[in-house]
């Protein structure tokens, strides 16, 4: 009896200490990753695979920034977004681990500090409207100054990570198993990095020659500079002319115009022509996702499935007027965080997103969509389990990847 008493006892110490273990972790658990405290304080704690050392060699910021931007290009983003590195250190910085979270709040920094992150992956971006002040006066400007006080890289893929094949929305959309046809409500379109393609002609004469030789003297300051990568040909293309043919982001183009200006030499024959690209639509990337399902199943099997993959054992439902738990379901209109605007117009049996105002759920159910609402961040943060592994990918032994514990919802159902 006494031996038993002492089992249930440690077992119960066990859970008292760990009461906050998240479904997350039990994914990864069920992945075969392990995880390790990351600090005698039991607050956060690192997921490694099983044969990855605690100490990574590390890699610089830039070259994790790639590795970040490899799962989503950040031009996959809504153009109202503030996406990609938010906060830089002055000096290179080395990056030995990478702390995710959905939100960046002031507990959560205290965690990534406590666990001694130098990169903090914040997918909603904590520098969205523009700051006028870094000072304690907001918990916002507080959470940046200490970033910046302790030299912690910030970088925030917000609606990249939502729009791209794999990524936030078709996280949320895997709840409904394979069986299922699933396509972006709205392609993305994006025409990567070079926007535009500068065609310019100089003179074959000596004096065109220099020209073409001091203009490519200064645009490799410029590309340097920028960090942007690019390449361009130059082409006698007759006995009088030289074309020279420079695709380049919609940020350097100014820059090489006024370059050009300043090198030529007021030669007619010197000009400059702009093109831009058009926007290519992206297959597989946009907002929100439309999911038919191969067989229809009842409102009550969507909202089972939902707890599930959400692992919440609440959820908030509304259903189409006469219409109960019984009514076939055969599409499902997702969209992670808020929906009401994505939503809006869809044909769909039922949406799901994380919140809608009143009058847009109102609207939905009217309009023939049942509505099932999970809480904004609910519907987003399980994601940040399925990044941890793609990122262990990513960095194999070089970089440790740390899940936040103490981000959650600030509402809970009580
Ligand atoms: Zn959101």
């Amino acid at each position: 009896m006494q031996s038993l008493f002492f089992k249930v006892h440690r077992f119960l110490a066990k859970v008292e200490r760990e009461p906050l273990v998240s479904w997350g972790y039990k994914y990864l658990e069920s992945l075969g990753l392990v995880y390790r405290n990351c600090h005698s304080r039991q607050l956060s704690t690192v997921y490694l695979p099983e044969n990855m050392s605690q100490e990574g060699s590390g890699l610089s910021l830039k070259e994790v920034l790639e590795k970040l931007k490899n799962i989503a290009p950040l031009t996959l983003a809504e153009s109202w977004d503030n996406v990609g590195l938010l906060v830089e250190p002055s000096t290179p910085k080395h990056v030995k681990k990478i702390f995710l979270t959905n939100d960046l709040t002031e507990s959560v920094l205290d965690e990534a500090l406590l666990c001694q992150a130098d990169c903090i992956l914040s997918y909603h971006p904590p520098i969205f409207v523009p700051l006028k002040s870094l000072t304690s006066r907001t918990w916002k400007e507080r959470v940046i100054v200490k970033c910046i006080e302790n030299r912690i890289a910030v970088f925030s893929p917000h609606t990249s990570y939502d729009s791209v094949q794999g990524g936030v929305t078709d996280w949320m959309a895997s709840a409904f198993g394979s069986d299922s046809e699933v396509a972006p409500l709205t392609l993305a379109k994006a025409h990567g990095i070079h926007t535009h393609m500068i065609e310019i002609a100089f003179p074959n004469s000596a004096a065109g020659k220099s020209t073409i030789t001091e203009f490519q003297t200064r645009l490799h300051e410029v590309i340097s500079g920028s960090g942007e990568q690019t390449t361009y040909d130059v082409k006698e293309i007759s006995i009088s002319e030289t074309k020279m043919n420079l695709p380049c982001s919609a940020l350097l183009l100014p820059q090489i115009v006024k370059i050009f200006h300043e090198v030529k030499k007021g030669s007619e024959e010197e000009h400059i022509r702009i093109m831009k690209y058009d926007e290519i639509p992206q297959l597989h990337c946009g907002a929100g996702r439309l999911c038919t399902l191969k067989r229809p199943i009842t409102v009550s099997k969507v909202v089972e499935l939902v707890k599930l993959h959400i692992k919440l054992p609440h959820v908030r439902l509304a259903l189409i007027p006469g219409k109960d738990m019984d009514a076939l379901v055969h599409t499902i209109a997702i969209c992670v965080g808020s929906g009401s605007s994505v939503l809006r117009g869809v044909k769909a049996d039922l949406y799901l997103t994380g919140e809608m105002l009143h009058h847009d759920v109102l609207d939905a159910v009217h309009n023939g969509s049942h509505v099932i609402l999970c809480n904004h961040s609910d519907s987003e943060r399980g994601f940040l389990s399925t990044l941890a592994v793609k990122l262990g990918n990513e960095f194999q032994q070089a970089v440790q990847v740390i899940l936040s514990r103490e981000d959650k919802d600030p509402l809970v159902t009580v």
